[in-house]
């Protein structure tokens, strides 16, 4: 980022901390079907946003639940790549508000940080990203890339709109590479590329077993306790360095060089092995 830019940022750091607080203000919570029209609000203020910035194309995009915004920017240089950002202005429910020490859509900043349900997934983040273009126009008179956006509303409900959406508009969406910003940094100050999460997958299992209390003079040891059972189960799935014994299941996944290992154990903020359970 430019000295210009920085310096922007740094001039009008007031003005635009307070219209985050604005964004973050509107309770955009995804799964609360009464917040409708707080989703609608959510939206409108990055489409005034965008257009603001300076967007040339800046959309209100339907989907099969919320809404989501669209928007591209393709004044940049001859030749310069296209990037795709993607951001979700929904925000998980707030419950049990009692404790919270501010109101959790007052934003308020205690020790140096803005507190706000969504603060830091995402508003802050998309926020962060429209403010740097909003500095880079304002200085430079154009982005370094071109852009395209997406800001959805159900990221927090499983994304279950967005798929179609790529899936119906593969052309619209192309890039030369995707940023997320979804994610938080390992510590005050030190920038952080995210590369790869562990997922999860998850399964029912039901142990069934006798139908009445069995005599364990009779049966004790024959017939299996289906609590014992369970236990032994679930117990062989993960062995005591947390590494997941079922067959098959790291098939394809590729393994962490030494380096990686030893960067992510070397990463600041966290107090535990973040390499373990991982081949
Ligand atoms: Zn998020």
């Amino acid at each position: 980022m430019s000295e210009a830019v920085q310096q922007y940022l740094k001039e009008h750091e007031e003005r635009l901390l307070k219209k985050l607080g604005d964004f973050l203000a509107i309770d955009s919570i995804s799964t609360d079907p009464s917040k409708k029209e707080s989703m609608d609000e959510a939206v409108v203020f990055l489409m005034d946003y965008l257009h603001e910035i300076g967007f040339d194309l800046v959309e209100r995009r339907e989907t099969g639940g919320h809404p989501l915004v669209y928007a591209e920017y393709s004044q940049a240089a001859e030749g310069a790549p296209t990037a795709l950002f993607y951001g979700h202005y929904d925000v998980q429910p707030a419950d049990p508000y009692e404790l919270w020490e501010t109101p959790p859509f007052s934003p308020a900043v205690r020790d140096g940080r803005l507190f706000a349900r969504g603060a830091s997934d995402d508003k802050g983040q998309v926020f962060m990203h429209l403010a740097v273009f909003e500095a880079m126009m304002q200085t430079e008179g154009r982005l370094p890339v071109n852009v395209k956006v997406i800001i959805e509303g159900e990221e927090e409900i499983g994304s279950e709109n967005l798929y179609s959406f790529l899936e119906d508009n593969q052309e619209l969406l192309k890039a030369d590479f995707s940023l997320i910003s979804d994610s938080g940094m390992v510590d005050k100050g030190i920038p952080t590329i995210l590369y790869g999460l562990k997922g999860f997958t998850g399964l029912e299992v039901t142990v069934k077993g006798p139908d009445r209390d069995l005599h364990s003079g009779l049966y004790g040891g024959a017939v299996k306790n289906p609590a014992m059972a369970l236990a032994q189960l679930l117990a062989s799935m993960k062995n005591t360095e947390e590494t997941v014994t079922v067959p098959g299941f790291y098939e394809g996944i590729e393994t962490l060089t030494g380096e990686e290992r030893k960067l992510m154990n070397e990463a600041p903020g966290e107090d535990y092995p973040v390499s373990t359970g991982i081949p």
